[in-house]
């Protein structure tokens, strides 16, 4: 910013300088034989009379910005208080710490918009499970692949709305006597889970019902199947072991990022960093 502003104003008050003094001399090129020296003197005086003011000028200009890059840099981080407060604490170097420490979460998760009704199409034949056409045909293809190996799916959860999770989080909750940060180790608050955006789905292992939703979904084959399989469906285990959203490893719950909507609504400016 310095440099951008130091090299614009200056250059255009020299240039007035330069360019007048020429231009005038065209304007008159030959004074008449008989004009007067006085009158030749009074236009010379006139010319390093504008010289001086033109002078005059570019030092005002060159004073005013070598003041400004100081106050518009305390304006800046007065109008941007993030930057200011960053960890690093330094105002001075925005463009380096442009972005913040840690993105927009809510104990751990992350803000998700709803998939629209009309790209929700079902997964189980009785509807109570729906996905979006992208993710639900992709994982209608990984079912019929693992049943081929005679392991069998069974859909748990896919789409959920906001008002369902609402459920899911405060109900429960209550029922349980969790307080929220606990509430949250284990299922997002309305508003933030991955299965608003009908890309996730979580699935059990239909000879091993027992482990529905519990960690020990990870001992079944199944889960082992999945591990093995399932990125060739473009599918992925959302909360792994140790995740650094820091939600409780769910071995159950998978998402599809096997279009560029999915991606981005799964990646963009959503890389949790450390
Ligand atoms: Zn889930």
């Amino acid at each position: 910013m310095d440099n951008a502003s130091l090299s614009r104003k200056p250059p255009q008050a020299s240039e007035l300088a330069s360019d007048e003094i020429p231009e005038a001399v065209r304007d008159h090129p030959y004074p008449e034989a008989g004009a007067s020296q006085s009158k030749k003197k009074g236009l010379i005086w006139k010319l390093l009379g504008l010289a001086a003011l033109a002078f005059g000028v570019s030092i005002w200009l060159h004073l005013n910005f070598n003041f400004f890059p100081a106050t518009s840099q305390a304006e800046q981080s007065q109008k941007n208080p993030a930057a200011a407060s960053s960890p690093s604490g330094s105002a001075a170097s925005p463009t380096t710490k442009s972005k913040p420490a840690t993105p927009d979460n809510l104990l751990g998760h992350l803000p998700y918009p709803e998939a629209p009704a009309a790209d929700l199409v079902n997964v189980t034949s009785d509807g109570s499970i729906k996905l979006r056409k992208a993710a639900a045909a992709k994982y209608q293809e990984m079912a019929n692949a693992a049943a081929y190996s005679g392991i069998y799916f069974a859909p748990i959860s896919g789409f959920r709305s906001v008002e369902d999770q609402q459920h899911v989080f405060f109900d429960v909750k209550a029922e349980r006597r969790q307080n929220a940060s606990k509430r949250a180790e284990v299922s997002a608050p309305p508003g933030y889970s991955e299965h608003h955006t009908g890309y996730a789905i979580d699935i059990g292992d239909g000879s091993a019902p027992e482990t529905n939703l519990s960690q020990s979904f990870d001992s079944t084959q199944a889960f082992k199947w999945l591990e093995a399989n399932a990125p060739a469906f473009s599918f992925e285990m959302s909360f792994p072991k140790n995740n650094r959203q820091g939600v409780s490893y769910e071995p159950w719950h998978w998402r599809f990022v096997g279009d560029r909507q999915s991606l981005e609504t799964f990646y963009k400016a959503h890389s949790m960093k450390k």
